[in-house]
């Protein structure tokens, strides 16, 4: 007969610890401390194959079920000396949900069960104490009829019971509930069950079997509410897991003041100290401390008030981590001077104590090194590098209204300045000494003038990979891109939200790039840490609090990966935070970035603008000097690292201006008539740029613009060599669909390279290899590696073209694919390992089958994505390039990639 029911208590249970997936966390670790000697209520888990059963036999249970509850029930009475429904000395039962993952508050829990006018006058009798009996049982009437009954009053902010405590609070002059009298409260059990009539249309069940499995019922519905649905969404966990329900015996912690409840965590969640670290209310259900009614006391309170039982908490905490080996978090009740666990789990934590508690556990013997770098979530390690609001103030923030819009958390971190609609304005303000965040419809290469001086950068349209999204990272500026109910307003300097206006330029605007809140006000921020510490160095490591053990973890890291860490930069402070942070190199570095500054972009047009040879190459003159010395500065601060240059990529008329007064100002600047611009305009016109004059195509069009970025990175390289620093240059032609192409830019660079060392009278090494982003490319690799020195996906154009998707404007449509499941993730995000990585595998056995020594990598957005590192680790890439800041991710997810896989 097949087990539905597994009970637990008085040192015997069914399950353990390891059984999650069928008892669900709950169920497994309350039979698990039941084994381990702790006193915990008796009762029984009723399986996750219930609540599947149950789903999908429109509300039936499996067969024996029912009778298997009977017997167990019975084992519940037995243990706990009480029977359910006995009106001289009942057993009363909590009823609650626990699903394998912790889904916290996602689902139901019904407390107090078993009560009606009968039993709660057999409560009275044996306990003497009426106003716990009818506090317990209005509280009981109030959440069974909320969750299991669904009842809902007129006003559907606020529940009708709620409103009748209120109003008897103002009718008895008191202003708490503990206040209320066993008289009064037994009123308001009567009051709540009309209230149950009036809206319900229905009594309030009296036999208690109707209660429990109306309570069951209520649990195994609330797996498909809709917040745990989005939960799961979030977290990833599948829909066909189920909950399981566990029903225990209640015990009380309003008994009296020498009673109560609490919870704690083994270690500090929040700094990782190892502490017990927890909060206890006096005379008080559970509820009370979850939900914030009154406002627990330091468990510190309760070693004053009743050294006995927290001596217990403390020994119990100490076994909890043997046996468990982790930071857990607990819940528990004293009723009447005994102490009773009710819950542990693995306790969630900042990324700060995850490292901390992750390092002292090896160094206190309870786990290896290999656990704790399995341990620390990669993705989370954005928290320990990016600034940070004080979540106090943003809690209040929110909790005043002033939550305005929630985007993509495409840049992480937090800004807070006053808000600018166009380059012009930030550089205005920031020129004043203000901090800005920069809002655009949606950016352009322009932009960056802006983007630069921002803080903060706010988007109502684009995707994860839409250029302002990636160039925050890059840049490490905190981004909340595809904001779509934000209406930006250019001409009148304002953005609303629903026909209202919220903003005007020069207000003040806080975003979460970590969470893609944009919060109306200033927010204080701080640089983390460790930033401090690697990047800035404002603070000597010795001085530091979480660094070292953050030091400690990557140096564990660095010593178990295999794949290597390049960065994705270009400029020398990008580069030198990307070598703080502990690339080993430039994975890409993306030339056109070079060209927005005043200056460059002048030159620039000049070029694209020219008429003649003559002219062209006077303009081309001007470029050369600039870019040789952004290369310069990046092989100095590179020190010898190999360092991937692409030439140019983007169309051309990405560098031109778009509207009326800037083509003015450039013909006058330029001396060119404005229809000529025009024309220029007209004709470099696309339908689809993405798919048009760009890439190596500009480069075979325009050979003089390859011979001079080629001309200027040859030139920095022998000069840095001359200084006697070594030069590693790895030049890389984008989007190239044919070997052909490939070699046609590589003639063009090797003539330039004999000529300058012959000139400067040196050489240096370099090599010259392609990017793999389009699928034709990928499928004729074996043949692109014969020209090739190396290959570099770029994962996002490849995402691109495979899927027919553009980066650019997929943002809406592909939320909707995720949210109906068409999709399961975003594949500009996390890497199709289906689809692009076929072609990725497929493109790396070929090209290394041609060229066994080829480096092959990634420089796409998905180089800093773990699930996508280990991907890379698989199917034997030898690096992954990310932008600066997520070097620390694609580190630990390269040593987790390593230890998985063993
Ligand atoms: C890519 O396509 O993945 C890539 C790195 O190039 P870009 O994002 O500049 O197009
Ligand atoms: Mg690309």
């Amino acid at each position: 007969m097949k087990k539905y029911i597994y009970f637990f208590g008085n040192k015997i249970a069914d399950g353990n610890s390891s059984m999650s997936p069928l008892l669900g966390g709950k169920g497994a670790n309350l039979a698990e401390m039941v084994l381990m000697g702790f006193n915990v209520p008796a009762g029984f888990t009723i399986t996750t194959e219930v609540c599947i059963h149950h789903i999908e036999h429109n509300k039936q249970y499996p067969e024996n079920m029912r009778e298997q509850l009977d017997i167990a029930l019975k084992e519940v009475e037995k243990t706990m000396g009480k029977k359910f429904g006995d009106t001289s000395n009942p057993l009363l039962l909590s009823v609650r949900s626990g699903a394998r993952a912790s889904m916290p508050g996602m689902m139901d829990t019904i407390l107090n069960l078993g009560l009606n006018d009968k039993t709660a006058e057999g409560m009275v009798k044996l306990t003497g104490d009426a106003r716990f009996v009818y506090d317990s049982y209005r509280r009981f009437v109030m959440m069974y009829a909320e969750v299991a009954m669904g009842i809902k009053g007129e006003n559907k902010n606020h529940s009708p019971f709620d409103e009748i405590i209120e109003k008897k609070k103002k009718s008895f002059g008191i202003t708490k509930d503990t206040e209320f009298t066993a008289e009064q409260l037994k009123e308001m059990v009567k009051e709540f069950k009309e209230c149950v009539k009036k809206y319900g249309k229905v009594d309030f069940p009296e036999n208690p079997v109707d209660q429990l499995f109306g309570a069951i019922e209520a649990v195994f519905a609330s797996w498909n509410n809709e917040r745990a649905i989005i939960y799961r969404q979030m977290n990833n966990i599948p829909d066909n897991w189920g909950t399981a329900v566990n029903v225990q015996a209640m015990v009380f912690g309003n008994a009296g003041e020498d009673s109560g409840t609490g919870v704690a965590f083994t270690r500090d969640p929040a700094n990782g100290d190892n502490i017990f670290y927890g909060e206890y209310l006096f005379n008080a259900q559970g509820e009370d401390v979850v939900a914030g009614t009154r406002t627990p006391l330091k468990i510190e309170e309760l070693q004053k008030q009743d050294p006995d039982i927290y001596k217990q908490l403390e020994e119990n905490r100490h076994l909890l981590e043997q046996r468990y080996k982790d930071m857990m978090d607990i819940e528990f009740t004293v009723e009447k001077r005994k102490l009773w666990m009710l819950q542990a789990r693995i306790g969630k934590r900042t990324a700060m104590a995850s490292i901390k508690i992750a390092v002292e556990m090896v160094k206190e013997g309870l786990i290896t090194k290999e656990d704790a770098l399995l341990r620390v979530n990669a993705e989370q390690l954005n928290q320990l590098l990016r600034p940070i609001f004080h979540q106090d103030d943003k809690k209040k923030a929110i909790k005043n209204g002033k939550l305005i819009a929630t985007g993509l958390n495409a840049g992480p971190g937090a800004a807070s300045g006053q808000l600018a609609l166009s380059a012009e304005e930030a550089e205005k303000l920031h020129a004043q000494g203000k901090k800005v965040i920069i809002a655009r419809i949606e950016t352009s290469p322009e932009d960056i003038r802006g983007l630069r001086v921002a803080d903060g950068i706010l988007t109502a349209r684009g995707g994860m990979t839409s250029h302002a999204a990636l160039v925050a990272r890059q840049m490490g500026k905190v981004c909340v891109a595809g904001c779509e109910s934000l209406d930006i307003d250019y001409d009148n300097g304002i953005i609303k939200v629903n026909g209202k206006v919220v903003l005007k330029e020069e207000d003040f605007l806080s975003l979460d790039g970590s969470t893609g809140e944009v919060i109306l006000g200033k927010l204080e921020t701080t640089q983390s840490e460790v930033y401090q510490v690697l990047v800035s160095k404002e603070i000597a490591a010795k001085d530091a609090v979480i660094y070292p053990f953050y030091a400690e973890l990557m140096s564990w890291a660095d010593q178990f990966r295999k794949l290597r860490i390049r960065a994705n930069a270009d400029q020398p402070d990008q580069a030198a935070i990307a070598i703080a942070l502990g690339a080993e190199g430039i994975g890409l570095c993306r030339t056109e970035h070079m060209f927005f500054g005043d200056h460059r972009i002048k030159a620039m047009r000049e070029m694209i603008l020219s008429e003649s040879d003559e002219s062209r190459k006077k303009a081309i003159t001007k470029l050369l000097p600039m870019q040789r010395e952004d290369f310069k500065q990046i092989f100095e601060t590179m020190a010898g690292r190999p360092v991937i240059i692409r030439t140019l990529d983007p169309p051309l008329h990405e560098f031109l201006p778009k509207d009326e007064e800037d083509i003015m100002v450039l013909s006058r600047d330029m001396n060119i008539p404005i229809d000529h611009i025009y024309r220029k305009l007209e004709s470099l016109h696309e339908a689809n740029p993405m798919l048009g004059l760009r890439g190596c195509r500009l480069g075979i069009l325009h050979p003089e613009i390859t011979e001079m970025q080629a001309q200027a990175i040859f030139e920095a390289a022998c000069e840095v060599k001359k200084q006697g620093m070594e030069v590693e240059a790895e030049i890389m032609i984008p989007l190239v669909f044919d070997v052909t192409e490939l070699k046609s830019q590589k003639d063009t660079i090797r003539k330039v390279a004999e000529r300058v060392f012959k000139e400067k009278k040196i050489e240096v090494h370099y090599q010259v290899g392609t990017m793999i982003e389009l699928p034709r490319a990928a499928l004729l690799a074996g043949e692109i590696a014969e020209e090739a020195e190396f290959f570099s996906f770029g994962t996002n154009d490849l995402t691109q073209t495979t899927f027919g998707l553009s980066r650019d404007d997929a943002g809406e449509f592909l939320n909707l694919y995720l949210e109906n499941k068409i999709i399961e993730q975003n594949p500009f995000k996390t890497l199709d390992q289906k689809g692009v990585g076929k072609l990725i595998q497929m493109a790396t056995l070929a090209g290394k089958k041609t060229r066994p020594d080829m480096q092959v990598g990634i420089c796409g957005e998905h180089g800093g994505d773990p699930q996508s590192v280990y991907f890379c680790h698989k199917n034997g890439l030898n690096y992954v390039s990310c932008s600066p800041f997520r070097v620390p991710i694609a580190r630990l997810a390269a040593a987790q990639a390593t230890l998985k896989d063993r």
